[in-house]
């Protein structure tokens, strides 16, 4: 045993026998690190004689990623057991489950899983937050105990854990130790364990008895190992803690249904596992024998139509880059299927989800609004989500399932008419097993309605949750094979959480419709179903970007779709717009329209540049960049007769390396050394640095700015970054901060 995770339902006692057993495990020999995974995060207390522990998620949000030292979030307890606390916000704001994953991210940071043994994580099984799932995944703990009383709420905590664990290992996975039982002294409690137990097919790995040695213990801050006063149940921890030392049998989980639970804990009469240990969720709308026992076991072809249940985690194809490596995930899935989902128009899109969770996808999807908002003074329609509904799920729907809960929601949706309800899943739903493809039997012509299962960062991050939304919404709307129509295109891959999206679109679709080229559709931005339907009537699907997720959006589009595809994305700066223009003039019998285009915006342009090359001529320019491609800004500032000083490409980058049109020579360092920017700035002293993220560095020169990462379209892409590069130079805006700070000291200090 090396990684074991202790769950039980918030209040059951798992942190007084989570760290109990931490203190029988080290004495045994073993180096033990607990996590505590509560937001309470008093489960070292114990162990650290009450002191409460700085949480990661606290000191994540409070200190400097270069200034995280460990010891400040890791004490030695009792018996030289390491102390940590994920933490995690209050209940129902924000994703609980969050401090869990920053933790883990924390300690894999640290190598702390080479320093110890034994983790023991101490987790909460009841919270209606999917983070707290994440202690079950196979590559955190290969052992779990369950700890219940006889209570009925700690017997549901008990099987909704089962749940989740089944939802991982499926039917053959063997990760269970046993159930714990902590007797709370009500009535045939441990009869009702046992009936719980063997209708799981689990053993009962202790029973605790209630005693007031606990009380003394916690009294003096300690452990009952340390206290030193209860010499049985002493023995009773060395004995759970030497057996799995040793090894102890692990089982596979079998959930009960809500109606075997009930029966099991309410009568004697208990139905026990079937062979296979599975059971079936809620019943309602399902007819007798359709129950799938196996969540993974859904079809994920393309030919899946309307009402179809799509798995969203396609194995083999469609996966994020991190999901892809398995790397630590960044979002979450259930964030980025809101997100891309909302972009349906004309649906509702249905999340089946607590509060909170929702509250956090749509402040993702409206903060491009705000920002554009508070910047620029104007809100963009893309950024209101009035398409938006939630279930709210509550503690009620976590104990007793929400699927009807669920449901009801789709009925009442369904009465305002719209053309779609998109179901999109979070991972508390998925936690507890709603059977959220009950939703499909729901489905008409009128109003098809699809289930998005992303169990949020169960699933994927938020990357993914967009992917397989984007997946699952092409199958269900696009029509295959529809005639094709003259001169006509599709953009899809366009950035969803950026400012200049749709004037980005307004520029292209601008020079195509002088080129008389129309767009059938976006793919996924602001579109209606009916526009989706029509997709493959168009020529031409056009990448707004060709990154890793528009080559996976572009597969699907020409292997299930037989689209054609451009090569090329939205072009940025003079020379690529140059490019793209002739190449979409090519493509549809328009060339001498886009060589008028293209010399009319070639005046536009030397216009701009002549007005602006008295403020910039003969200024020095300092580039520092993980891009490789930065012939938009470098092209600019030739044509200024700016002095480029250095372009320094940093090694961070996973690009190909440096790519460039210009023949003039250029002062590139490629796998430039962050160390080296200080000396060369002060031997350099340009006028303008400009870099991917602020720096302090560039306190010491007169204009440093930022590279966007979605610049503008078009020929003039780096004239706007020239404009207040001149405006900066002309106002002076740091001599002039100086001048406040001297003004502030004459008047305050
Ligand atoms: S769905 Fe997302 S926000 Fe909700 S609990 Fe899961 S990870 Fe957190």
């Amino acid at each position: 045993m090396n990684r074991l995770a202790v769950y039980g339902k918030g209040g059951i006692g798992k942190s007084t026998i989570s760290a109990n057993l931490s203190a029988a495990l080290s004495e045994a020999g073993r180096h033990v690190l607990q996590v505590g995974c509560d937001p309470k995060h008093d489960s070292t207390k114990l162990l650290l004689k009450g002191k409460r522990l700085t949480c990661v998620l606290d000191y994540l949000r409070d200190t400097l990623p270069g200034d995280y030292r460990l010891g400040d979030v890791l004490e030695e307890g009792f018996a030289g057991v390491g102390c940590v606390e994920a933490g995690g916000p209050k209940p129902g704001v924000g994703c609980a489950g969050r401090g869990i994953i920053s933790t883990f991210e924390m300690l894999e940071q640290f190598r702390l899983s080479d320093a110890y043994d034994t983790i023991l994580y101490d987790v909460l099984g009841d919270v209606v937050c999917g983070g707290f799932a994440v202690p079950i995944r196979r590559e955190y703990a290969d052992t779990i105990l369950i700890v219940t009383s006889g209570e009925f709420m700690a017997l549901y905590a008990a099987n909704n854990i089962l749940r989740g664990v089944r939802t991982y290992d499926g039917a053959e996975g063997k990760r269970i130790a046993g159930l714990v039982c902590n007797c709370r002294n009500v009535t045939d409690e441990i009869e009702r364990v046992e009936r719980f137990a063997a209708a799981v097919g689990l053993p009962i790995f202790a029973t605790v008895p209630r005693s007031n040695s606990f009380a003394e213990a916690e009294g003096a801050n300690m452990t009952v190992m340390e206290h030193g006063q209860d010499g049985e149940l002493i023995e009773l921890f060395r004995d759970m803690a030497k057996r799995l030392a040793e090894g102890a049998p692990l089982h596979p989980a079998n959930p009960l249904s809500d109606e075997e639970l009930e029966s099991v804990v309410l009568d004697s009469a208990a139905p026990h596992a079937g062979t296979d240990g599975a059971s079936c969720g809620s019943v309602e709308l399902q007819s007798e024998g359709t129950c799938d026992p196996d969540p993974t076991s859904q079809e994920t072809t393309a030919e899946a139509e309307f009402g179809d249940s799509i798995d969203l985690t396609d194995p083999n194809r469609y996966l994020s880059k991190t999901v892809a490596r398995g790397d630590p995930l960044h979002g979450c899935a259930f964030n980025g299927a809101i997100a891309t989902a909302l972009h349906l128009t004309d649906a509702v899109v249905l999340a089946h989800a607590p509060t909170s969770c929702a509250n956090l996808s749509l402040q993702a999807f409206t903060s491009s609004g705000r920002r554009r908002l508070f910047e620029r003074g104007a809100l963009l329609p893309a950024s209101l989500a009035p398409n938006f509904a939630c279930t709210h799920m509550d503690e009620h729907d976590m104990v007793f399932g929400g699927t009807g809960t669920l449901i009801d929601a789709v009925r009442a949706q369904q009465q305002k008419g719209p053309r779609a309800i998109i179901v999109v899943s979070s991972c508390p739903a998925g936690i507890i097993g709603d059977d959220v493809d009950r939703v499909l039997d729901l489905s008409t012509p009128e109003c098809p309605v699809l289930a998005l299962k992303t169990d949020g960062n169960m699933t994927g991050d938020y990357l993914q949750g967009q992917l397989s939304a984007s997946l699952a919404i092409a199958r269900a709307f696009i029509k295959h094979d529809l005639p094709k129509q003259e001169k006509t295109v599709n953009i899809f891959a366009e950035k969803m959480v950026v400012t200049n999206t749709q004037a980005n679109f307004d520029t292209v679709a601008g020079f195509l419709e002088r080129m008389g080229v129309r767009v059938v559709s976006r793919f996924l931005y602001q579109a209606t179903t009916e526009q989706l339907a029509n997709f493959t009537s168009a020529q031409l699907c056009l990448p707004a970007y060709t990154d890793y997720t528009a080559s996976l959006l572009g597969q699907l589009f020409s292997e299930e779709f037989g689209m054609e595809l451009f090569d090329r994305g939205f072009p940025i700066g003079y020379d690529e717009t140059v490019e793209w223009l002739r190449a979409v003039g090519a493509a549809f019998g328009e060339s001498e329209t886009a060589e008028r285009i293209i010399s009319e915006q070639e005046q536009t342009y030397r216009a701009q540049i002549d007005a602006l090359r008295p403020s910039l001529a003969g200024k020095k320019l300092m580039v520092v960049s993980y891009n490789c491609e930065l012939d938009w800004i470098l092209r600019t500032a030739l044509d200024l007769d700016m002095e480029i000083v250095r372009v320094g490409l940093l090694d961070y980058s996973q690009d190909v390396g440096f790519r460039t049109r210009i023949e003039a020579d250029l002062p590139v360092v490629e796998n430039y050394a962050r160390e080296a920017r200080g000396d060369e700035i002060a031997a350099l002293a340009p006028d303008v640095l400009l870099t991917n993220y602020a720096s302090p560095l560039g306190d010491s020169v007169p204009v440093a700015d930022t590279i966007p990462m979605c610049p503008d379209v078009g020929f003039g892409s780096a004239i706007t970054l020239a404009r207040r590069w001149a405006q900066l130079l002309k106002t002076n805006a740091k001599g002039s901060w100086k001048d406040d700070g001297i003004l502030f000291e004459q008047s305050f200090l």
